[in-house]
Parts: C-alpha cells; sequence; structure tokens
C-alpha cells in the first residue's frame, strides 16, 4: 500500500516539474513515505530522518535546498512529534492528505522554517483529486487501490487510527482505472485495501456490487490476464468471493488470510470476532472451490497473556492449513490501542522463542510447497531482470519469485516455465523448448 501512495505522490508532483530520482542524496525533495504499525518501523523514521538532515546541510552549504517531507502513518500519528524533534522537517502529512501535495509544497516555500501539518482523512476527495494517468514507473505487473481504511479495531492495530474509516472506491472509477491500466500494457492488477475483501459499492448496473462481483467484471477487460486482492479479513470472504475462486481463471490461485493467532481467547482478545473452526470453515470453503489455492497469513506471537498451551495452539492451526508463505512478528504494542493497556505483556525472550519455533515450521512448510512445484510447467509473468546475466525473474500463479532463463525481450510477458528446483524463498526452470522457439 505505501508502495503504491509513493507512486501515486510522484504522480501529483509530475505537473510540477518532479520526478523520481533513485538515491536521495542530490534530489530536490525527499519524502519519507513511513509505516506505523509496528515499534520497529516507526522508530527508523528518526534514524532516518538524521541522515536525510545530513544530505539536506550538504545541499545548503552547496547553495541549493531539499525539501524534507515526512508522509504515510506515522506522520498522522505523530505528526506534531516529527515536527518538534526534528524542526528542518518542511512537510508532514498523513495517507489521506498527500493529494494535496502541490499546496503544501508552495506553502513550505512561503513558511520559512515552520512545517506544514496536514493530517486530514478526506480520503473522497483524494481520490477524486488524483490525476488519472496509469501509474507512474508500474511494469506489467501494478496495483490499484479499491479499498482504505478499517473499521474492525482488532485490540492490537493502529490501522483504524491511522487510516481511517473504512471507505470504497465507486466500481464505476475502478474499472476505468484497470481500463487505462490494461490499455497502457499491465497484464497483472492486485486489488489493494487494509480489508480489501470488504470492499462494495454501487455498480454499474445500480446494484450493490461485493468483491466477488467487481473481479467478474475486471476479468472481461482485454489484457488482464490476471487478477490479485490483499489482504483480506476471514470475516469479509463472502460466498461470491469464494465462488470467483472457482469461476474466474483470472483470478490466481494465491490468498493472503491472515489469520493472526491459533488460540481463541487469544482470537477474542485480539477482537478478531470469529474464532479457530470458523477460520478452518472458510479455508475448507476456498478449497472447495479451487483445490490448487496457496495460502499465505500473517502470525502474532507474545499477544498479553498469550500462554504456552495458546501458542501450541497457533502451531497447530499453522499445521492443519499448510501455508505457501507468510509473514509472522512479534507482538508490539502500540500507543493508543487497547491491547497495549493490557497487563500480562509477554517477556521478549518468551516472543523471540515463540517467533522462531513459528517461523521454522513456516519456513519449512514453505519450502515444502516450493518443491512440489518441481515437475510441473506454470505460466509465469516475467517482471525483472535477474540478478545473473540472461536471467529473467516472474511470478507464478502461486505468487512463488521464479527464476528463468530467457531473453530480456520477453519482459512483460506470461511464459510456460516447467520448474527444476524448489528453494526455501523461489524456484527456477527453463521455458519449454516449443515455446522458446517462438520467442526467438
Ligand atoms: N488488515 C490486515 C492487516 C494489516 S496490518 C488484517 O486484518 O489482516 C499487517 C499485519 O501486521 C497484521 O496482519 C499483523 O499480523 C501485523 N500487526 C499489526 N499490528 C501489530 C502489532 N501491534 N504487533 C505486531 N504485529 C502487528
Ligand atoms: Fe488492523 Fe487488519 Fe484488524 Fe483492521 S482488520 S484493525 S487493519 S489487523
Amino acid at each position: 500500500m505505501n508502495v503504491y501512495d509513493s507512486e501515486r505522490m510522484a504522480d501529483v508532483l509530475a505537473p510540477l516539474g518532479y520526478r523520481t530520482v533513485d538515491t536521495p542524496d542530490n534530489a530536490d525533495m525527499v519524502i519519507l513515505n513511513t509505516c506505523h504499525i509496528r515499534e520497529k518501523a516507526a522508530e527508523k523514521v528518526f534514524s532516518e530522518l538524521g541522515r536525510v538532515r545530513q544530505m539536506q546541510d550538504r545541499r545548503r552549504a552547496g547553495g541549493e535546498d531539499m525539501v524534507i517531507g515526512v508522509a504515510g502513518c506515522v506522520a498522522q500519528a505523530e505528526g506534531e512529534e516529527i515536527v518538534r524533534r526534528a524542526p528542518f522537517v518542511d512537510i508532514v502529512f498523513g495517507p489521506q492528505s498527500y493529494h494535496r501535495l502541490p499546496e503544501m509544497v508552495a506553502r513550505a516555500a512561503r513558511a520559512s522554517g515552520r512545517a506544514v501539518l496536514e493530517t486530514d482523512f478526506d480520503v473522497v476527495e483524494k481520490f477524486d483529486r488524483l490525476p488519472k494517468t496509469p501509474p507512474a514507473g508500474s511494469g506489467p505487473a501494478a496495483f490499484l487501490t479499491v479499498q482504505e481504511g478499517c473499521d474492525k479495531f482488532c485490540t492490537f492495530c493502529v490501522v483504524p487510527y491511522t487510516r481511517g474509516a473504512e471507505y470504497s472506491r465507486p466500481a464505476a472509477d475502478i474499472l476505468d482505472d484497470a481500463r487505462r491500466m490494461a490499455a497502457a500494457g499491465v497484464c497483472e492488477i492486485t486489488l489493494l485495501g487494509q480489508n480489501v475483501n470488504a470492499w462494495h459499492g454501487e455498480g454499474p448496473d445500480g446494484g450493490d456490487w461485493s468483491l466477488g462481483r467487481l473481479i467478474r467484471e475486471l476479468a472481461g477487460i482485454p489484457g488482464l490476464a490476471r487478477i490479485r486482492y490483499t489482504t483480506s479479513h476471514p470475516l469479509e470472504m463472502s460466498s461470491e468471493l469464494i465462488a470467483a475462486h472457482r469461476d474466474v481463471a483470472e483470478l490466481m490461485p494465491y490468498l493472503h488470510l491472515p489469520v493472526q493467532a491459533g488460540s481463541d481467547r487469544i482470537l477474542q482478545a485480539m477482537n478478531r470476532r470469529h474464532d479457530r473452526d470458523t477460520y478452518f470453515r472458510i479455508i475448507d470453503r476456498l478449497r472447495e472451490s479451487r483445490p490448487d489455492l496457496a495460502l499465505s497469513g500473517d502470525f502474532i506471537v507474545g499477544f498479553p497473556g498469550e500462554t504456552d498451551r495458546d501458542f501450541e495452539q497457533t502451531m497447530d492451526l499453522v499445521r492443519r492449513v499448510g501455508y505457501a508463505q507468510a509473514y509472522s512478528f512479534k507482538y508490539s504494542p502500540r500507543p493508543g490501542t487497547p491491547a497495549a493497556a493490557l497487563g500480562a505483556q509477554v517477556p521478549e525472550d518468551v516472543k523471540s522463542a515463540r517467533l522462531q519455533a513459528l517461523q521454522d515450521l513456516l519456513n519449512s512448510q514453505q519450502l515444502a510447497f516450493n518443491r512440489t512445484s518441481v515437475g510441473r510447467t506454470m505460466d509465469v509473468l516475467l517482471e525483472r531482470k535477474g540478478r545473473v546475466d540472461g536471467q529473467l525473474v516472474g511470478r507464478s500463479p502461486y505468487m512463488q519469485a521464479v527464476h528463468v532463463a530467457a531473453p530480456a525481450h520477453r519482459l512483460g510477458r506470461i511464459v510456460p516455465v516447467t520448474i527444476a528446483e524448489g528453494k526455501a524463498n523461489s524456484v527456477s526452470g527453463h521455458i519449454p523448448a516449443t515455446h522458446a522457439e517462438d520467442a526467438a
């Protein structure tokens, strides 16, 4: 989501003559787009700002200037503190304000020494005012935000406070964007939202559409070969969306469906609003609909009050579901969230040991999944050059990174690849001879 937001910032700044550069050292403007989800990410902002300040000093010593901006959720949550602790910052703005960047830049130029702070929540205005160009810098695979914000209020999470209430963009606007992207050569779209499967909106036919319905419509756009969506909440996995996994060939057989924990007691304390059995039933229905569906998830270990038995329930859930990929984190108390105020915080060494055990299990599942791909031939969208000469890197339908020997002119194309090796974080293979000849 932050990658997408950064690209949109580049879009709004382009008419002012700004373009993105690869390194910050000699830039006219540096914007840190920040994440507040865990303490570690938030802390990084201040150390990064120290580095950027040195770059600003060097530019000024040479008679030039550097505008410094802090964007994203740390700006939203700690804007005043940034202004106080880092007075050399010119603009501070939250995730729903960046369409106003041109005005902020102009105001910063006039404000001489006082930072411009913008942390409004006007998400409708934002989408209305963003330029309607195909996204900057996107290759054959691109993101498209369809939903923002969250009303779920899981007790550990800052998102509802930093990104605001749930908002679904109108279907017509999304379809418009997708058509424009496809016309510009994008063949894979990932629909984005904090709770993307909670998306609903008025369709062009006047009816109330769910995400499943929207995906069916997107699949009809010429040139759009692949559709993905992330990130989803188990409770919003509607029948129509599950059915789309059966019926829509363009919808890729990979789903990120975070569960966070495997113990009912902890799920309840997290305010996830479902129990482990409900999660299992949803997974069963999904697999009935799409037997080869690869699953990914997010997990938190060491939530306040988590016992060894609770943690064992998480391990058990992971064993029962079997993940192709996953993200796992130590619980990080976030200011203002209910869980941060709970007693029974889990000691750091216990969190570390649990994280290690969980990651060992998840890594072994990922390796096993990648190994089961060996011998199969699957469609791979070639997205970028690899580190080795003559090698391209792409994504399988199951989101695996695939290394393949192929000529550079095949970048952006979907090619069949026979998988020869499955490793921890990727697979590798070759284009079958018949297809390699086509390319010549
Ligand atoms: N909307 C998504 C999650 C968005 S946040 C969902 O409900 O699944 C991305 C992930 O960060 C979460 O799934 C969670 O695993 C992790 N996370 C959020 N807050 C956290 C915290 N306080 N400590 C540790 N991990 C956290
Ligand atoms: Fe955070 Fe996701 Fe829960 Fe919303 S549903 S509060 S974004 S973890």
